[in-house]
């Protein structure tokens, strides 16, 4: 398989490292809130590369961490400091913790249902803390962190020659004026140069979601986290690093120059971003309310695999606009293969060339859009037998994540959809009345509606 690392600027071909398996790593999600379907192209990135190394007969390892502490928020709460989970713990009136594991187990339920492989393992921050203070002392003693006046402790960006190589930025270009001056002046006033990095925050005991450590107490940043966790799972380097776009500075910039000095080496032989998904022509954003939630799918009665063909319909790197037109489109298109390959003869063989041909899609930088156009040409194509066909689609499937062969009669009718779109507003609104009354309306229809945390759901009777 080849992908397009950022780094190098071109297309190379992934390789096994020193273990002997493609070892990949993830940066996976900060569980403060739900991830919306932006976060889940990226993750689905890392699903897509698992399974054309299957196809080809690589072995694989994947990591993805759990950011469940210190994260504190790059875009909106920068000035005052404030941890997006101790934010939204004092809103919702809960226990830091208990919120971060509420989102964790969302978030594992949101790739169960876009069919996104687990990795083998999801190391939370909170867990590592001895892994991320040990390699904060491993820096310290090389020199390329110190503390500062403020108690916390900072990496040194001029003690790392080659920074900005991945985002093809360099320390002169990041000059007063970018947003570090921010953090620099209020955030963070210990630190001796403005593109240094917290490495870990020094705290007031009073705070929750703290450690007492030789520096004193005090909570990890983000960046040394995913240093920390992947020199412990992969100590000979990493094959594939993924991560969005977003991420490609200063996150990603950051834990190169804390991977390779601690380790002395190209930690990371290639580094791969997804682009950014706009929904209705913009940037998702919870402040702006322009987001799209998995349970936002299940409410209007739309199979969240959908969702998965429209992401393999647009290549990864580029950038993606989701409107409802473009999933309810995905949803009747899945719907109609489901249907077809439910009602072809099952006594047929794959066809080689085609299945190879998928596969080479798939290996020539993820071309999923290339795939789908093939397998609608064999949909289209009579002069293949139905037998054969839905052998080679299911085939495909270990790669689509389709679900292809899961078929159910189940149609909602128009007026059905627009009694679950109102019962989730009622239910919004706090006005129960109404929302028990399209409750028993969908009954009568056939429809039961259960409510979770995560919303509506409801089932064909
Ligand atoms: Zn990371």
């Amino acid at each position: 398989m080849r992908l397009y690392d950022t780094k190098a600027r071109e297309l190379i071909e992934v390789r096994p490292g020193k273990s002997g398996s493609v070892d990949i790593y993830c940066c996976g999600p900060t569980v403060y809130r739900f991830a919306h379907v932006g976060n889940m192209r990226t993750f689905l990135l890392g699903d897509l590369a698992r399974r054309t190394l299957r196809a080809e007969g690589t072995s694989y390892r994947y990591i993805q961490n759990i950011t469940d502490v210190g994260h504190l928020n790059d875009d909106v709460n920068i000035e005052s400091g404030e941890d997006k989970i101790l934010a939204q713990a004092k809103l919702e009136r809960k226990d830091p913790f208990e919120i971060a594991r509420f989102y964790e187990q969302t978030f594992h339920e949101d790739l169960e249902a876009l069919n996104i492989e687990p990795a083998d393992a999801y190391p939370k921050a909170s867990d590592s803390i001895g892994l991320i203070t040990d390699l904060i002392a491993q820096l310290i003693y090389i020199g390329a962190a110190y503390q500062g006046r403020d108690g916390s402790l900072y990496f040194a960006a001029r003690s790392f020659k080659d920074y900005g190589a991945i985002s093809h930025n360099s320390l002169d270009q990041l000059q007063a004026g970018h947003r570090f001056d921010t953090v620099s002046a209020d955030v963070e006033p210990g630190k001796k140069f403005h593109a240094d990095w917290a490495l870990w925050k020094s705290a007031s005991v009073n705070r929750e979601m703290t450690w007492q450590t030789p520096w004193g107490v005090g909570f990890p940043g983000w960046h040394i986290e995913c240093s920390a966790m992947s020199i412990h799972y992969f100590p000979q380097g990493i094959s594939l690093h993924l991560g969005g776009i977003d991420l490609r500075f200063p996150h990603h910039e950051n834990e190169r120059a804390q991977s390779n000095t601690a380790t002395n080496s190209e930690f990371v032989r290639q580094w791969v971003h997804g682009e950014h998904l706009l929904f209705d022509g913009k940037k998702m954003a919870k402040s702006s309310g322009n987001v799209l939630h998995i349970a936002d799918l299940r409410t209007r009665g739309i199979d969240p695999l959908a969702l998965r063909l429209l992401f393999l319909e647009n290549h990864y790197r580029t950038q993606m606009n989701l409107t409802w037109e473009s999933i309810q489109a995905a949803h009747t298109t899945l719907k109609r293969w489901r249907k077809k390959i439910a009602s072809w003869p099952q006594d047929g063989v794959v066809d080689r060339e085609i299945h190879h041909d998928i596969i080479n899609h798939f290996s020539d930088d993820l071309d999923t859009a290339g795939a789908i156009l093939l397998i609608r040409k064999i949909e289209r194509d009579e002069s293949i037998p139905e037998a054969k066909k839905r052998a080679t689609l299911l085939a495909a499937d270990a790669l689509l994540g389709l679900e292809l062969d899961h078929h159910d009669e189940l149609t909602i009718t128009h007026e059905v959809h627009e009694l679950l779109i109102e019962r989730e507003s009622a239910r919004q609104e706090h006005n129960w009345a109404r929302s028990d009354q399209l409750r028993d309306l969908l009954l009568a229809q056939g429809i039961r509606v259960t409510d979770g945390p995560e919303g509506q759901s409801w089932e064909a009777l």
